[in-house]
């Protein structure tokens, strides 16, 4: 398998296709230069006259002197001494020639023409997925010229047959499984039948958007073009005669969710003849994969188009289109409220609800949402699943079989079909409606008109038109929304556009922003809001003509007509106050407590901060950063820094009256990195020699946080506060903690207490700092328990970032620490941002999840928003679609810019939308779906007890599948379990969200984890929770030293792994690399630089560097991980039967967890057992 999760810096991406490069060249306005720091921004229309960059204030108010309670101090002393000081005499003189600030974001204004595409060969809006958008003529800038036919644009809907390599696959398809895909009407799959990417041609000069000359043509050795084949083999139908039963994989007994297992597969004895699927007429050879997936060529595309892995339960709806649709009645699956009906165990008598499901699980008791009635005494095993004919049997005398884990929806299929099927060709987003490559693939996007999956990503992308369909399905609708997400760079950001005074052009009436999907009428004077209907007058400085087919002739050189994410430069009126923002200031509050003394913490952040400063956000085409800096050190009392460049040394204020916080500095508080250069080096490095005999224990937090406020507001800027805490804030003060942790009510009613706030102080804390824009990021160093919950609540309210350290040890953790540092300091960030997110008619946003603060229903307040922060939002009906015009969402984010500039990004996404069951079913996004769920869970916990919400969870997920299996699904046993292609994997995914840690805890976690945990997941993107539930397992002794790929991944459970081999094992926080016991002598002396297995160390927190290749290999996968996420993850050694395996374990998501959590062939069972009743 070759990488990437969705990468968040550039080097994942290191493969740039040629052809791509000719999209970002020039012409497109501004200067996009390759490499730079996403920061920057081409200016868009040449210079932005309206805006006016303020000179940052030369000394805040110096009338105001030093309020009494607090004055220069010596920095000898963290007393509170009021007597003014200077701070040593070790540093050079005050640096007052140093060079001025280059204040003002003087942007890059060349006048080059937007011309992505040219003009002329235009269409009017985005097209709906049934006419995909013109490529451009292939004589454009942009354009190879060696692109096919425009027809081919769209080319994800490629028709090509599968490559051979899925032959085996298939054989397991055919033979073991019951089913077809749901894809039956799916789209035919993109790129399928591509060569690998090694062999696409490249296209010289200039990006093809999807051009179908990028693939290596179709040829027989690769199969018969299978686009007549029919999709979704017929389940019950016997391996076709070519197909030699013996390469099966699974035992012909096993897989059963079906009954009787004496036949091959799943059920296929009582699978009833489909009549709805033709069977391919001759395969000649081993059957492909194609089969599954070629469906009518104008569907949605979608990315399980491959053919299913050795599943034996997909649901398939065999054939064409869904016939079954319009039969049965919306049935309604209400709730089932709690599963009073207490029966279980016994097979042929589930009939009524089931009840305390956990009971059938070994060592669940508490799954059910009954305490009730003792498990049973039997295992339920697979074919204790009820069906017609074991029904009859007494349970004695049925037949034992396990599931054969090969024959159920493998994680690692799908990610490895998703890739070979969708990467090698870039997401083109002109078509509505268009399900993206999963996150696991690595894929370029190119921008026609719809915002970027990395911006936007939905739970389905086709979604009903009515409520009442919504309801029955019980899928949620959701967009998981990034909106300042780190594009590769590859890939073009956002253009900047500049209205003048005037501003960005709005609707009257909804103000949603201009956008591809207004319509122009009237010649041009006026447009109609796609979202709103209403009619505005288009201000004459914008007027432009339409040409023949009602389009703007500009269309193409105006990013908001022609692109789905783009930026505006907002006006004053954006702005608090009717004031143009000053540049964004940086605190650094560090905790010089005796434990952050002792344990090296206060030199290490001190050290670091001298480099780190040099790094600080900048606007790209800027010399040097706008953002100020400020110093603030605690413990139980303040001090305050004063670091004016004109000042020898640095002056020190304490102010210990914390009851009523204020800064006692105004002027040189706040400085510019290279004004104060000198006077900054000199205090980090007094700082550690100062506190370096602290005996003081005690801290305050919640004055800190407010000393930080009170500076942003004295300086009328928005701005971070990074602090460095170490332990409870027990010290008298607002805010004082106590330690209410108490194990004992896990499982209890008021587990939930440990989630939330000790004290309403913080919320109350938090909403200040977002007026101000005061953003907090937390670095937490912890010997014990110190309130994540409590402690975390301001963070997550100003949109901050959380990081934990427990029991912080220079030696293994500041590597960590350090590099979370510098990429905290130096990301891309907004300030005081607000999102709105406007719908169109029919549907609108009625719930958030995130860090972030609400003070209406509508707008969504972050003090301050990275690039790595993610808000999902959920929709809910008020009115009918309709599949004519779509849904449509435009999120509207305003912000300041790291230069201080006020701008509004915008991200607009078309849907389709559909009055079939089976389209939403095909189009959705299960990675997209656990994020929501797994967030929609986390949040219940603050409410409700944890038990209650599993169940709820797996009640919504059964009602989903079950609406699925009645209404789309071709008629069958009821002993079949049945999924949605799409959605094959919904159930590993919901389990491994159930078995997390703030779910169902095992005994070793403790309460600040889960809270930790819990404030992380919910401002997770998609391609973080699916890796941080579903972790990603490497047998690194497969690693192919030659090339940069990774070793495919493997499954997550124990029974994959070999003695003699040594994995590494990530999921966003953490690397593990376990080592079995027989690995190879010659493996461990070449990775761990000793001789035996015994010999190594448990404790290592990096892997040796050797000079070897498997040792250069393994460090480079390392790396390669390291990068691509948000976080620097913790490197863990584990050797086999040895006590820290326990850990490992708990990564092993499909197997059975000491917290209790159940096997995923057990959850796959008790799902199946929850659908039927659902059903009957
Ligand atoms: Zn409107």
């Amino acid at each position: 398998m070759s990488v990437n999760q969705q990468a968040h810096t550039g080097p994942p991406y290191g493969q740039p296709q040629p052809g791509y490069q000719g999209y970002q060249q020039p012409a497109y306005g501004g200067q996009p230069l390759p490499g730079v720091p996403q920061s920057q921004y081409g200016a868009y229309n040449g210079p932005m006259p309206g805006y006016q960059q303020p000179v940052p204030p030369q000394g805040y108010f110096p009338s105001l002197g030093f309020p009494s309670k607090g004055s220069p101090v010596s920095l000898n002393s963290d007393t509170s001494s009021l007597a003014p000081n200077f701070i040593g005499s070790l540093r050079a003189p005050p640096t007052s020639g140093a060079p001025p600030p280059a204040s003002g974001a003087s942007l890059p204004s060349g006048h080059l023409a937007y011309s992505q595409f040219g003009h002329g060969d235009v269409q009017n809006g985005i097209p709906a997925s049934a006419a995909p958008m013109q490529r451009p003529p292939a004589s454009q800038p942009f354009l190879p010229g060696s692109a096919p036919t425009p027809a081919s644009q769209t080319s994800t809907f490629q028709q090509y047959g599968p490559p051979a390599a899925g032959v085996q696959q298939l054989s397991n398809h055919v033979a073991g499984m019951t089913i077809g895909s749901t894809t039956a009407s799916a789209p035919p799959p993109a790129g399928l039948g591509y060569g690998p990417p090694t062999s696409v041609p490249p296209v010289s000069g200039s990006f093809s958007a999807t051009g179908s000359g990028l693939y290596t043509p179709y040829t027989a050795s690769q199969g018969p073009p299978p686009t007549s084949v029919s999709q979704g083999l017929p389940l019950a139908q016997p391996p076709f005669p070519s197909q030699p039963i013996s390469t099966q994989r699974l035992p012909t007994q096993v897989p059963g969710f079906a009954p009787p297992p004496s036949s091959t597969g799943i059920g296929p004895s009582s699978y009833p003849p489909t009549t709805g699927a033709p069977r391919p007429p001759s395969m000649p050879g081993p059957p492909l994969p194609g089969q599954t997936v070629a469906g009518p060529p104008t569907s949605q595309p979608n990315h399980v188009s491959s053919p299913p892995p050795p599943s034996t339960m997909t649901g398939p709806h065999p054939g064409p289109p869904m016939s079954g649709l319009h039969g049965p009645p919306p049935p309604t699956h209400p709730p089932q409220p709690g599963y009073q009906m207490q029966q279980n165990g016994s097979f042929g008598q589930v009939r009524g609800p089931q009840p305390n499901y956990g009971g059938a699980y070994p060592g669940t008791p508490n799954y059910g949402s009954q305490p009730g009635p003792p498990p049973p005494p039997k295992r339920l095993d697979p074919d204790s699943i009820p069906s017609p004919q074991l029904n009859e049997l007494p349970p004695q005398q049925k037949p034992r079989h396990r599931i054969d884990p090969d024959a159920i929806p493998s994680p690692i299929q799908v990610i490895e079909d998703d890739r070979s099927n969708r990467g090698a060709e870039p997401f083109v987003t002109g078509v509505r409606g268009q399900v993206p490559p999963l996150v696991t693939t690595n894929f370029l996007v190119k921008d026609q008109g719809n915002a970027s999956p990395r911006y936007i990503r939905c739970t389905s992308y086709n979604i009903p038109c009515t409520s009442d369909m919504a309801k029955q399905s019980q899928v949620p609708l959701a967009a998981v929304i990034k909106p300042l997400a780190t594009l590769p760079p590859e890939e073009t950001l956002p253009y900047l556009v500049d209205h003048g005074e005037s501003g960005p052009v709005r609707c009257n009436r909804c103000k949603a922003y201009m956008c591809p999907f207004m319509q122009f009428i009237e010649g041009g004077r006026r447009f109609q809001c796609c979202f709103c209907s209403c009619v505005t007058e288009v201000p004459p400085h914008y007027f432009q003509h339409l040409d023949h087919t009602g389009k703007r002739v500009d269309f193409y050189d105006r990013p908001e007509l022609s692109l789905g994410s783009y930026e505006f430069l907002a006006t004053v009126d954006y702005c608090k106050n009717n004031k143009f923002p000053s540049p964004p200031a940086f605190v650094f509050m560090i905790d010089v407590s005796y434990n952050a003394v002792k344990s090296g913490l206060v030199r290490l952040i001190c050290e670091e901060l001298k480099s780190l400063l040099d790094y600080l956000p900048r606007e790209g085409n800027m010399e040097e950063s706008a953002i100020r800096v400020g110093f603030v050190t605690y413990n139980k009392v303040l001090h305050f820094y004063n670091v004016k460049s004109s000042l020898a040394q640095p002056q020190m204020m304490v102010v210990s009256d914390v009851a009523d916080m204020f800064v006692p500095l105004l002027d040189g508080f706040l400085v510019n990195v290279n004004e104060s250069r000198t006077v900054i080096a000199s205090l980090l490095d007094q700082i550690p020699e100062m506190f370096a005999d602290t005996r003081e224990t005690e801290t305050v937090f919640a004055p800190v946080i407010q000393a930080g406020l009170e500076a942003l507001k004295a300086a009328e800027c928005a701005g971070k506060l990074f602090i460095f805490h170490t332990s409870l804030p027990i010290a008298e003060a607002p805010g004082k903690l106590k330690n209410r942790d108490d194990k004992k009510l896990i499982n209890t009613d008021k587990e939930k207490t440990l989630f939330q706030p000790q004290t309403s102080f913080y919320n109350n804390l938090a909403k200040d700092c977002v007026a101000q824009g005061c953003c907090v990021d937390l670095f937490l160093f912890p010997n014990q328990y110190l309130d994540v919950a409590t402690l975390g609540v301001v963070t997550y309210q100003t949109g901050g970032s959380i990081y934990k350290y427990a029991y912080f040890q220079l030696e293994t953790d500041q590597d960590r620490f350090l590099n979370d540092l510098r990429r905290d300091v130096q990301k891309e960030v907004g300030f005081d941002a607000v999102m709105r997110v406007r719908t169109s008619t029919g549907i609108r946003a009625t719930d958030f999840f995130g860090a972030f603060y609400m003070s209406n229903t509508t707008d969504v307040e972050m003090a301050g928003l990275d690039c790595d922060k993610t808000i999902t939002v959920e929709f809910k009906h008020d009115d009918k679609l309709s599949e004519d015009s779509g849904a449509l969402l435009q999120c509207a984010l305003l912000y300041t810019s790291c230069a201080g500039q006020r701008r509004l990004r915008i991200h607009n996404l078309s849907l389709n939308c559909c009055t079939q069951l089976a389209d939403l079913y095909r189009n959705c996004e299960t990675d997209t779906l656990i994020n929501y769920l797994a967030k929609y869970a986390y949040r219940g916990v603050l409410s409700s007890p944890v038990k209650t919400v599993r169940d709820a969870l797996i009640n919504q997920c059964a009602q989903i599948l079950a609406c699925y299996r009645k209404n789309c699904a071709s008629p069958s046993s009821a002993g079949q379990l049945i999924l949605p292609e799409c959605m094959k994997l919904l159930p590993v995914y919901l389990n491994c969200v159930l078995k997390s840690d703030v779910l169902q805890p095992g005994p070793e976690v403790t309460t600040d984890d889960r809270a930790y945990i819990r404030q992380l997941v919910t401002s997770m993107d998609v391609a973080e929770t699916n890796v941080f539930f579903y972790p990603r397992l490497l047998p690194l002794t497969k690693a192919d030293v030659d090339s940069d790929s990774l070793p495919a991944a493997i499954r997550n459970s124990e029974e994959r792994l070999s003695k003699g081999d040594i994995y590494l094992l990530e999921n966003g926080l953490n690397i593990v690399v376990w080592v079995g016991v027989n690995v190879q002598q010659g493996l461990i002396q070449n990775l761990f630089g000793v001789s035996s297995f015994s010999q190594i160390s448990n404790a290592l927190s990096t892997l040796p560097v050797l000079e070897n290749t498997f040792s250069k290999k393994v460090r480079s996968i390392v790396d390669m991980l390291q990068v691509q996420r948000s976080r620097y993850m913790k490197l863990i050694i584990v050797k086999q039967e040895d006590k820290m395996e326990m850990l490992f374990k708990h990564f092993l998501v499909e197997d059975k967890s000491l917290s209790g959590g159940a096997s995923y062939v057990d959850f796959l069972c008790h799902m199946h057992k929850e659908i039927r009743q659902l059903l009957s």
